[in-house]
């Protein structure tokens, strides 16, 4: 059974769904930078100050602070995990390999989840998070396209992508991608 996974897809993929029912179904952590950030703004924090006006504009926060909070919540003692949400540019992919492997769990599996962008946005307007208004929405799907979606060939290229189709019943996708885990 795969243990050390990432799951990469524009916003509104399911990545975020995906990732809880899995990392629970097998006691994973679930690493989400999003749901981090968010809950350092929730709770006014300095960092969650610093960050807020970044995330509700749809841009990228700081590679330096998102890494620093991976190596804090990478917990070892966990069976597996799951992250979510990192990295989201070349910069951020070659800084977690040498986390990686550091401590010698290296990535053995990318799960890209895919949508077309009609119904990603049709989904995240739906969601109704403060950073889901439609102006956002546009600027996350450009950042996403432009400085997301190279990590596909990057991943590609070091034979651990899979590609999930993100249009079907939730079920159905995490059954998918429990069986391609166990291979
Ligand atoms: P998410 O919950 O993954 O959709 O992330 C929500 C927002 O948090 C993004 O639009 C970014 O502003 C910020 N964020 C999350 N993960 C990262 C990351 N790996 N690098 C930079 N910013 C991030």
């Amino acid at each position: 059974m795969k243990k050390h996974l990432l799951f990469l897809g524009p916003p509104g993929a399911g990545k975020g769904t995906q990732a809880n029912l899995i990392s629970e179904l097998n006691s994973y952590l679930h690493l989400s930078t999003g749901a981090l950030l968010r809950k350092e703004i929730d709770m006014n924090t300095n960092l969650g100050n610093q960050v807020k006006e970044t995330i509700n504009s749809g841009k990228l926060v700081d590679d330096e602070l998102v890494l620093a909070i991976v190596k804090k919540n990478l917990d070892l003692n966990k069976r597996g995990w799951i992250l979510d949400g990192y990295p989201r540019n070349l910069s951020q992919a070659n800084s977690l390999n040498l986390v990686l492997n550091e401590i010698n769990k290296p990535l053995e599996m990318v799960f890209y989840l895919n949508l077309n962008e009609e119904i990603l946005v049709k989904r995240l307007l739906n969601r109704g998070r403060a950073d889901d208004n439609e102006k956002t929405i546009r600027t996350r799907l450009e950042i996403y396209k432009e400085t997301t979606q190279p990590l596909i060939k990057y991943y590609e290229n070091q034979n651990i992508l899979e590609y999930i189709e993100g249009d079907r019943d939730l079920n159905i996708i995490s059954d998918d991608i429990r069986q391609k885990m166990a291979l």
